[in-house]
């Protein structure tokens, strides 16, 4: 059975886009309740873009804090709640920042029409609805969360997206000034995690030449912003990653991630640690499935002078490194795409646990 995915429907890309985002809005404003629901990064609170968000009396306006965490089913059935018993059903939601926000955007626009948890919805093809209108603009460039067909979220449960072709985004807005102010660190980390699709989709069974192409392209673009000698936060730079971020996500949406993507979410379930942050400590020690990624990616962190923690394991019990494994080794897709059908029997618990150990 072959991929069927969905695309963005609509994308617009260049300097100075987020400025048409007024009237991008203005054909959807009609519908439903009539009002807008912007949420947008709080580090933008108080700053200019937050004075150029187009919201207009009737729409509501949230800044997120993201810093305290990645999004859960909570804060979603939260936010949910006060829109529907304030407002009412919004004609769109609109995520301004990076994958947090981006997201939550996309669950949001589920949720509002969708009764109960979110929760509930955390799998594939689970949720019932379809969504309101959702408009993604990202502020930082590599997770993919821009095109894909996922919506992060970790719940009492699971850490799992609300993952069907509703979730897809109606419009994005690609305007490389917004990443311009990303810290060095994230900029890094982030990025990194198109670094790590793309060598993840590349590099197993279900690779492909669509998911090769955009791979390809995606990774030429991660050496021009991390590797060459033009490298760094440049204007041209900040454009190529934006660009990469996508293909990047399409390259994965058509293949599927691996080994540090499976290990990540381990990680990221037990201690909570940021995705592409969680992505880039175990890639560091990922040479036995990724030997040439690996090694470019030790090349691009010595370049661009970047701190990637070591001997974090050393802090860890054996029963937080237990459950790591337990979560990694039930992403069933992941394993099967990186080792093949017969994965149980090319690897073990035993074997994950050593994984995570070595960090
Ligand atoms: P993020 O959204 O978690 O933000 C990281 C930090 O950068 C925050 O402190 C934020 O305030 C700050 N920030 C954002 N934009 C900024 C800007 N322009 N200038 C300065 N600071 C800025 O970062 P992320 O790495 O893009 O996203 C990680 C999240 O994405 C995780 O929750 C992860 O689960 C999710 N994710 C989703 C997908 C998907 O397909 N849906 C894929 C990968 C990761
Ligand atoms: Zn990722």
């Amino acid at each position: 059975m072959f991929k069927n995915f969905k695309s963005v429907d609509k994308c617009t890309f260049g300097r100075g886009t987020f400025n048409q985002l007024d009237s991008i809005l203005a054909e959807k404003r009609g519908e439903n309740d009539k009002f807008m629901v912007f949420v947008v990064d709080n580090y933008f609170k108080g700053k200019e873009l937050a004075n150029k968000v187009p919201a207009h009396a009737e729409d509501m306006v949230f800044f997120v804090d993201v810093d305290p965490h990645e999004p859960t089913t909570d804060q979603i059935d939260e936010l949910r709640d006060t829109i529907l018993a304030q407002k009412g059903i919004p004609a769109g939601i609109i995520g301004i920042g990076g994958g947090s926000i981006l997201d939550i955007a996309k669950a949001l626009a589920l949720m509002v029409k969708n009764e109960g948890s979110s929760q509930l919805y955390q799998g594939l093809n689970l949720v019932k609805k379809e969504g309101v209108y959702h408009v993604g603009v990202p502020t930082i460039s590599g997770t993919g969360a821009e095109v894909s067909m996922t919506a992060v979220l970790t719940g009492p449960v699971k850490k799992l997206g609300l993952k069907c072709d509703w979730t897809v985004f109606n419009q994005i807005v690609l305007d490389p000034e917004l990443i311009a102010s990303v810290p060095r660190n994230q900029w890094f980390y982030t990025g990194m995690d198109t670094y790590i699709h793309c060598i993840e989709s590349m590099t197993g069974y279900l690779k492909n030449t669509f998911s090769e192409a955009y791979g390809y392209k995606s990774l030429d673009l991660c050496r021009e912003v991390y590797l060459h000698d033009s490298c760094g936060q440049t204007a041209i730079n900040d454009e190529k990653l934006m660009v990469a971020s996508y293909f990047g996500g399409l390259s994965l949406t058509y293949s599927e991630v691996g080994v540090c993507h499976a290990l990540s979410y381990g990680m990221s379930y037990v201690f909570g640690t940021r995705h592409c942050f969680a992505n880039c400590i175990i890639f560091d020690h990922l040479e036995d499935y990724y030997p040439e990624g690996v090694r470019e990616f030790k090349e691009m962190v010595r370049k661009n002078d970047i701190f990637i923690p070591q001997n974090v394991s050393k802090d860890w019990t054996d029963a937080e490194v237990d459950k790591m494994a337990d979560v990694a080794l039930a992403l069933h897709h992941m394993w099967n795409h990186a080792l093949g059908t017969d994965w149980k029997n090319k690897i073990t618990k035993e074997q994950v646990k050593d994984l995570y150990w070595r960090m």
